[in-house]
């Protein structure tokens, strides 16, 4: 049967934006939907990944140049650099971005249309235009990749003024000298740092026990002791039960009931910015007309393949839940359009790297230290810290440190966790041994450039084969 399209995908986002791509070089007709009437790129391009990143590296730079050249005047970054110069970097790196999305698309051959998709059933979309304007298309195969959207908190209103999100936060046309951010994710602990490099005063409230709990226990301890030095203040444990102006103290008040001691406290700040939890975008689309199952919380249930129980239709993205991640939505959509049609394909590989853009960065890959031991592997570690590399002290950049695990017996890398410049780019190194199931006689047997971070690895397998050889184990075993 002749359809408009092979695949109708809707969300411009990584998996959507992924799966046309893949399409198009298998020679498929497919059109992307879009409900966002700006822009193409969902969360990825326009309020995610990319702007926050792009702040960061502004933020990044900055804070390098004080940190390398000295601090002029004893002036704080908020007073020698605009806010304004930190935004038009980042509006440049989305306008490149957007207009980069755009050209793919049309160089492919995909079609796109601006306006809110649903299913009506197996094989026909409708498309909603803004003006109201309808249109209706059939496909051989629909890929459902509508993200999710912050949920708005109950104690209190963001009213994108003070009391900012993640979209609102990239609009800010100064640099405070207080921010209070709520909730304790990754993104959190990322904008706690930028505006900290950037001489803000940052204080994170969270009714959690503690942040990036799934992080090895020892990279935790280093990536608090370097907020502790860049003076980032956490409230764990804590109820928020209001926000609000204080026009007497011409501030942004902040009541909070502690956990452990049951009384409220009060802190004071300029701006707010909260991230909560987030929700699927799959109430209004159509799954009900095709009998989609989701799970309660609305992210819809797919296979390994990303097929949901309707076989021509597929999921991906975050609208699917864990992991969240761009890196991973790109994946998914891949594999989803091999599936389609017939193309193989490999899965996912379970160990994933996971980056964090704080200043500096956190990335990890594999067992922790204490995953390693609940697992009964007999393991052995290796450590670099950032201050014995030349490179980091060239750079100044000398906090961090980079830790191998690795079995005893056998020097199989188990995990690589690091926190310091450049970490969510070293971590790829770490994974190729991983993945290829090396040792770490990898990192000493072979040349590094010097000076590089990279020669972290080196120096931490150093540390991990002295460390065994400690234990009794002499060095021809060892390296044999
Ligand atoms: C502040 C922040 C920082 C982040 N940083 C990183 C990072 O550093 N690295 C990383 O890997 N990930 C990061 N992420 C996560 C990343 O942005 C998401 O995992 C990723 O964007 C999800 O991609 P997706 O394909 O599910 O679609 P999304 O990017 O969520 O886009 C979905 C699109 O679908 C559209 N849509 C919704 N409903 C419809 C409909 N009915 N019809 C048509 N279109 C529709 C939406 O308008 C949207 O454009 C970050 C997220 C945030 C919020």
């Amino acid at each position: 049967m002749n359809r408009d399209y092979h695949v109708i995908i809707l969300g411009s986002g990584p998996a959507g934006f992924s799966c046309a791509m893949q399409s198009s070089k298998f020679e498929k007709k497919a059109l992307i939907v879009e409900a966002n009437e700006r822009y193409l790129g969902g969360s990825w391009i326009n309020t995610g990944t990319v702007p926050s990143k792009a702040l960061r590296e502004t933020a990044n730079n900055i804070f390098k140049h004080a940190t390398l050249l000295g601090d002029e005047d004893h002036k704080k970054p908020y007073e020698r650099f605009k806010m304004r110069d930190v935004l038009r970097y980042k509006d440049s790196v989305l306008a490149s971005e957007n207009s980069e999305i755009k050209d793919n698309i049309i160089k492919n051959g995909i079609d796109t249309e601006i306006g809110y998709g649903k299913i009506i059933d197996k094989h026909t979309v409708k498309i909603t235009k803004a003006n109201g304007e309808e249109k209706t298309y059939t496909t051989d195969y629909i890929l459902i990749s509508t993200g999710t959207r912050p949920l708005d908190p109950s104690a209190f209103e963001i009213d994108h003024t003070t009391i900012l999100d993640n979209r609102s936060i990239l609009d800010l046309h100064y640099i405070p000298k207080r921010l209070v951010i709520i909730g304790t994710n990754v993104q959190a602990i990322e904008f706690a740092t930028i505006f900290s490099a950037l001489g803000t005063n940052v204080s994170i409230l969270s009714r959690e026990e503690d942040y990036l709990l799934f992080l090895d226990k020892e990279l935790k301890a280093e990536v608090q002791s370097i907020l502790d030095s860049m003076r980032v203040k956490f409230f764990n444990r804590v109820q928020v039960k209001k926000v609000g102006p204080n026009p007497v103290r011409n501030c942004t008040e902040i009541l909070f009931e502690n956990n452990d001691d049951q009384k409220l406290h009060v802190i004071e700040t300029e701006q707010v910015l909260y991230f909560g939890a987030r929700k699927p975008n799959s109430e209004k689309i159509g799954l009900e007309n095709v009998q989609i199952s989701s799970n309660d919380e609305g992210y819809i249930e797919v296979d390994r393949r990303y097929q949901t129980n309707v076989p021509n239709i597929y999921a991906a993205g975050d609208v699917i839940g864990h992991p969240g991640l761009a890196s991973v939505s790109f994946s998914q959509g891949r594999i989803a359009s091999c599936h389609m049609f017939g193309i193989p394909t490999t899965e996912i590989d379970s160990v994933i790297p996971y980056g964090i853009y704080s200043i500096p960065e956190i990335a990890s890959i594999g067992l922790t230290e204490e995953e390693a031991r609940q697992q009964g592997y007999k393991i052995s570690i290796g450590r670099s810290h950032y201050k014995n590399l030349t490179k980091a002290n060239i750079a100044k950049n000398k906090k961090g440190l980079l830790k191998l695990v690795f079995e005893t017996e056998t020097l199989r890398l188990l995990g690589v966790h690091i926190v310091g410049e450049s970490a969510c780019e070293l971590i790829h190194i770490g994974q190729a041994v991983l993945r290829y199931q090396g040792d770490i006689r990898y990192f000493l047997d072979n040349v590094h450039n010097y000076p590089t971070y990279s020669e972290a690895y080196r120096i931490a397998a150093f540390n991990g084969v002295n460390q065994v050889h400690q234990s009794g184990i002499t060095y021809d075993k060892l390296l044999s």
